[in-house]
């Protein structure tokens, strides 16, 4: 595929999103700066710390053109972390965000006793086989638009979500071998 598939490389679990999506044959570059992002043509937000990433979002002047290039219709996936910067609302919290996804999120929503897990999810859109997902220090939507399709649940709450050019996850498909998620979101660009 002649696309270019940038991943937002300021913090956190980027190196293995760019694996994934090489996996698969598409071409990718880290995100760094604004201007990393001309060519680009969608954007992975990886997990890691959600105030962190929104802060050097702020200080680097990417987050107006970052939510511009969104609502023009480019690509965006964002994992943990990343689902957390695209919600609208997210719960107790006004870090800055993105704020493209009609949802409200609740942050570190398994609690304490369960920082992390891994589990096999049912996602009918990606076929038959469930898909192995790592949770750490994972959210929950607690409010779904209207817009949205609840691809994925766990205790009845939504882990994974499209709405039109924007997907997102609370766990971590690229820590797993499975490359189905990746794949799912490679087709938003053809
Ligand atoms: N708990 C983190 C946050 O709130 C997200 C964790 C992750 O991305 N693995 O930003």
């Amino acid at each position: 595929m002649d696309k270019l598939v940038g991943v937002l490389a300021l913090q956190g679990a980027f190196r293995e999103h760019i694996k994934a999506v090489s996996r698969l044959g598409a071409t990718t570059c880290e995100i760094r700066q604004a201007r990393d992002m001309d060519g680009v043509d969608a954007l992975i937000i990886p997990g890691g710390e959600s105030t962190t990433i929104g802060k050097l979002l702020v200080e680097g002047g990417m987050l107006d053109p970052l939510r511009k290039r969104v609502e023009h219709g480019m690509p965006v996936y964002g994992s943990c972390a990343g689902l957390i910067l695209l919600c609208r609302d997210i719960e107790n919290s006004d870090q800055p965000r993105l704020g493209v996804l009609d949802a409200t999120v609740r942050r570190n929503a398994f609690g304490r006793q369960v920082d992390s897990f891994e589990t096999n999810l049912a996602i009918p859109e990606l076929g038959p086989e469930p898909v192995p997902a790592v949770f750490i220090r994972a959210p929950v939507i607690t409010r779904v638009g209207t817009n949205l399709t609840v691809l994925a649940q766990v205790n009845g709450q939504a882990v994974a979500v499209r709405q039109g050019n924007i997907l997102a996850t609370s766990f971590h498909p690229e820590l797993t071998q499975d490359l189905r998620l990746h794949q799912y979101f490679l087709t938003f660009l053809t």
